[in-house]
Order: structure tokens, then sequence, then C-alpha cells
């Protein structure tokens, strides 16, 4: 099939990679002429396990080209799949602006190219967003009848950074919610041959099932974080506690997410779960549990700091950045925010994380460092022995091997285990090291 991917973001890029890995002739857009440009020259514009030679490969092929013009993707193309992003707004409702706007100039586009295509919605946007606002805004621009004139479907994306080439290949489902039958077929063709039971249901029930997913993640993350933490006030080790826990399939538990570790973060988790609870707030519906996950979240945020300050030491090191290993992603991670929270108290702080640097080196997360960050990019450090050479006390956020293996056993700076390492249990003993994630 002949596709155009609005959005070269982390969901955007990934799929329109993946998908014309699959045989499919994929033409990506995006209003970032770096990240175009980027596409074009065979690189990717985000930092992923195996997303770099994916992209090489099928640009060098031709399966893949990008560009910043619309109108020459929506006539090149049988399907439209929207990756556009939905942050949160600032009093936690989800902003729609972007969909709206990729939505009118796909819309334009199709008024101009004629005959059938259809509009797949892959962003996550709260029930009744499709209907309610995407499809009077695309009948409207292309001056026609959803269903009739066009298609419509919303496919969620359940990618998770880190692993998203992996999940694309193995997903865990895939959900299409069809406006109508040739819509749900079109969806469903992209996909042809991956693993994984397909759900075809209503568009509102598709947009929900995402928020669904990650709430329970978020909430799957809080119950471990705030059990390790209870345990290890109880002397008693979480991390057999929850061997034992997930062994039990029975009440078919997924281990996913139930490992005592850091706070979540990340583009979607908090801004996903900000936008669920403001909406349920909205509709006169009293949700504790749900409202009660970000501040679990923030209480565990609070320890990291706690366990620095009982340190009593001032030259920290910060090893990971990212909002988790294995990402370039900087958006709403909890490690910015601990970052901030110890520059803030007046810490001496130096931070490392590979993926992060080699993603500004590359330029793709470069002016989101030097406008959002700019008070943490002065205490990047490209090598891992800067950071050590500096720090008496070291909290490690990642799992990357130049930094595991550099890290010193006994002697040296005291190190805080954010992450619960694979050498944790053996590390357990050794003096100067302790763990939020026990
Ligand atoms: P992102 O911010 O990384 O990427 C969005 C891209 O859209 C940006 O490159 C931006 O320049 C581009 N864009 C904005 N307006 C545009 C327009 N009019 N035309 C073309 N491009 C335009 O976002 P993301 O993390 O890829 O997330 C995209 C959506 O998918 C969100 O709704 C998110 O909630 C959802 N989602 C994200 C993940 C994840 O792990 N990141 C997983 C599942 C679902």
């Amino acid at each position: 099939m002949r596709i155009s991917v609005f959005g070269l973001g982390y969901v955007g890029c990934v799929s329109a990679a993946c998908l014309a890995e699959l045989g499919h002739e994929v033409i990506g857009v995006d209003v970032n002429q770096v990240k175009v440009d980027l596409v074009n020259d065979g690189k990717a514009p985000v930092v992923e396990e195996r997303i770099g030679e994916l992209i090489a490969e099928v640009v060098r092929t031709g399966a893949l080209r990008a560009t910043c013009d619309v109108r020459e993707a929506i006539a090149g193309s049988d399907v439209s799949l929207v990756c556009v992003g939905t942050p949160s707004e600032p009093n936690g409702s989800l902003c729609t602006t972007y969909l709206e706007r990729v939505t009118e100039q796909i819309g334009a586009a199709l008024a101009e190219r004629g005959g059938w295509q259809t509009v797949v919605f892959r962003s996550t946007m709260l029930p009744g967003t499709c209907g309610n606002l995407l499809v009077p805004i695309l009948e409207k621009s292309a001056g026609g009848t959803a269903g009739v004139d066009f298609g419509v479907a919303v496919n969620p994306e359940f990618l998770r950074e880190g692993t998203s080439v992996r999940d694309f290949f193995d997903p865990p489902k895939t959900v299409i919610g069809e406006l109508d039958p040739a819509s749900g077929d079109a969806v469903a063709a992209l996909y042809d041959g991956l693993p994984g039971e397909v759900f075809r249901v209503p568009i509102p029930t598709a947009e929900a099932i995402k928020y669904a997913d990650n709430a329970f993640h978020g909430l799957k993350i809080g119950f471990a974080n705030e059990l390790g933490a209870v345990c290890h006030a109880l002397g008693v080790d979480s991390h057999q506690v929850m061997d034992v826990f997930l062994a039990d399939r029975k009440l078919n538990i997924s281990p996913a997410y139930l490992r005592p570790g850091f706070a979540f973060g990340g583009s979607c988790l908090p801004k996903d779960l900000r936008s669920l609870v403001h909406a349920a707030q909205r509709a006169d519906v009293a949700v504790p549990i749900l409202a009660n996950v970000l501040p679990s979240n923030s209480a565990h945020l609070e320890r990291a700091v706690e366990l620095v300050e009982r340190t009593g030491k001032r030259r920290v090191g910060l090893f990971g950045l990212s909002f988790k290993p294995g990402t370039d992603d900087l958006r709403e991670s909890p490690l910015v925010e601990l970052a901030e929270r110890l520059f803030g108290k007046g810490y001496d702080l130096r931070i490392h994380d590979a993926n992060v640097s080699l993603s500004r080196l590359l330029g793709a997360n470069r002016e989101y460092i030097e406008t959002r960050l700019p008070h943490l990019a002065q205490l990047l450090a490209d090598s891992v022995d800067e950071v050590l050479d500096h720090a008496e006390v070291c909290l490690i956020g990642t799992r990357d091997p130049a930094v595991l293996a550099a890290l010193p056993h006994g002697d040296g700076p005291v190190l805080i285990d954010l992450i619960h390492l694979p050498d944790a249990d053996a590390r357990r003993t050794e003096p100067g090291y302790t763990g939020l994630a026990w």
C-alpha cells in the first residue's frame, strides 16, 4: 500500500520505517525540516534500538522518504496515518491543536486529490475526539462525507519507547476503531502478517482502550514502587516478593511495569492520566484511585532526593536523563525533574546520558535541550569518567553497559541505584551502595 505518515516523532518515524520494512511504500511528513532532512539522509530523528539501521535500509531501497509537503504526500498515498503529538494543556486537559491543524491540512489536500483515501488517527485522544472534533474538520475541509467520500479510522499505538521497533513487529494487540468496514479493512491490510489479536471496534472504544492501557501501566508502576518502599522500610526484599507475586499466573498477571524502580514519566503516561482525570472531573465522576497515581509517582521521586540528602555530600553525578533507559526522549522525564530538584537545592551536579548526547550531536533533541533545559545543558558530560571523577555520590538511572562496567565496587562514590541494576543483589552487601528500588 502507499502510506503517508504525518508526524515523524517517536510513533511516526517508527511506524513509517516499520511499515516500509513490511513492504509498503511510505512517505513521512513533518513540519520540522530537521526531522525530514534526517530521514531523507537515512538517519533516525529519534534514538531507539534498531531504528537507525532500519531507516538507513528502507531509505536506501526507496521504500521510505520524507517531505514537509502535505499535498505531495496525500497525492501519492491511499492511507494517511496521523501520528502528531497530543500533549497536556496547562490545566491537564488534552491539547488537540496539532491534531486539528493536520486534519485540516489533510482534508484540504484530499479535496484537491479526489478519490478514496482512509485517514487513520494513531495519536492518543480522548473518546469522542475523532467523531466530534476531527471528522467535522475533515468533512468541512475535504468537502465530503466521512464513510462515503473518504474513510476514517482510529488505530491507537501501543509501542513502548526503548523497544518500539520490537513492539511494532510483535504487538500486544492491534486495535482498529472503524467508521465503516472499508476503513477498518484498510487498517488491517497495513499490518497483514504481524502476530497478535486484532480487535475491530467502534471508534470511541478504540480511543478509550489506549487510556485503559496507560492508566493501568501508571497504576502498576505506582503500586510496585509503593510496595518496594514499604518492603524496604520493613527490611524485606521487594524483588523477591515480586518474583513470587508474578509467578502466580493463575491470576494472569503480566510482569510488565510491576518491578520496583524509578518514577515513571515520558510523553504518554503522565499526560494521559492527567487528561483522563480532567475529563472524569468535568463529567462529575469521582476517580480517587486514578487521581492519586501521579501524586504517588511524585512521592517516589521525592524519596530519591531524600536519599541524596541523607548522604550529606554535595558533588553529585547522575547517570541517565531520558525518561527511561534505551531512549533519548526527555519529555516529562522523572530524571530531568530529579536533576532540577538537586540543581535547585544547590548540589554540584554532573549528568551523563549517552543517548541524549548522541541525539544532541545529531541535532534531533538539540532544540529541546537549548529551549527547555538550558540550565541542565551545561551540566551534561559526554564521558562516563568525567562524572565519576567529579562525584561523591552517583545516582544510577540507566542500564547503559558502558556505565555499568565503569561503576566502582566498594571504593569510590556512594552509589544510589534508582532502577535495580542487573548486579543489585551482589552489590547490596558492598559499602556505599544503596537502592531506591529494593
Ligand atoms: P512527538 O512529539 O515525538 O512527534 C510528533 C511529531 O508531529 C513532531 O515531529 C511534530 O513536528 C509533528 N507535527 C506536528 N504538527 C504537524 C503537522 N501539522 N504536520 C506534520 N507533522 C506535524 O510525538 P510522539 O511521542 O510520536 O506521540 C505522537 C502521538 O502518539 C501522541 O498522541 C502520543 O500520545 C501517542 N503515543 C505515543 C507513544 C510514545 O511512546 N511516544 C506511544 C503510543 C502513543
